[in-house]
């Protein structure tokens, strides 16, 4: 679950390949349009060109693209938004969710962070939303790497070394947000990524990985 439609490939799209690999369903939850991302030569619709950009993408692991059409730098921890993704869970009943971790860099992201958390949660409380039927029991949390690891430090990593050329592919899909690698405010992502699951590897002992922490409170814990 995350803010904007390229968190994914930045930061757990590996994870989420060996996921389905496995033999897990996937699904991308995207909670922002991705409206405000413009390059210097501004796209008619952007936000429906990122949806697309964020399909093409999905398509490529096999996942389910969700989103919750909210507007890029609105996104707060409200009872509406809370409703939405309580719905979205709902819908698509995960055993685990992972999101931004609230030491990650964008406000976008500190907020989907804080609404995966409540969402899962509330998700699986019958007194809540009864319009929709709960799930028997909370999703798993994880807390992902912030982008260019600021601030975080890893409690597990995932081998992704198989995935790296999807994690690129899937990159590649985003090419309204690869067009802005000149912008002042923008850095080049397909460095970011390399530099930082080239790094957490490192760390790791093998050639790329993705960085993690367990939500690690009452009845989110897991027994495997
Ligand atoms: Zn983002």
């Amino acid at each position: 679950m995350v803010a904007h439609p390229d968190d994914c490939e930045l930061l757990c799209a590996g994870t989420l390949a060996r996921a389905r690999r496995d033999g897990a369903a996937v699904a991308f939850c995207v909670m922002c349009k991705g409206d405000k991302g413009q390059p210097s030569t501004p796209i008619p619709d952007l936000a429906a060109v990122r949806r697309g950009e964020a399909a093409a993408a999905a398509k490529l692991l096999g996942a389910e693209l969700l989103t919750g059409d909210f507007p890029d730098g609105e996104l707060a921890d409200t009872t509406e938004m809370r409703r939405k993704l309580i719905a979205i869970y709902r819908q698509f009943k995960p055993t685990l969710v992972i999101a931004h971790s609230a030491a990650d860099y964008h406000p976008d992201h500190r907020a989907a962070g804080a609404l995966a958390e409540a969402a899962s949660w509330f998700c699986a409380s019958g007194g809540y939303m009864p319009e929709h039927p709960p799930l028997q029991s909370q999703p798993g949390l994880w807390w992902m790497d912030t982008i260019n690891m600021s601030g975080f430090e890893p409690g597990f990593f995932v081998d992704v070394s198989e995935f790296v050329d999807l994690k690129h592919q899937m990159l590649n899909c985003h090419k309204s947000q690869l067009a802005r690698w000149q912008d002042r405010d923008f850095s080049p992502l397909e460095n970011v990524m390399k530099t930082q699951y080239s790094a957490r590897g490192a760390q790791a002992g093998v050639a790329a990985a993705e960085a993690f922490q367990n939500h690690s409170v009452w009845k989110r814990m897991r027994a495997w």
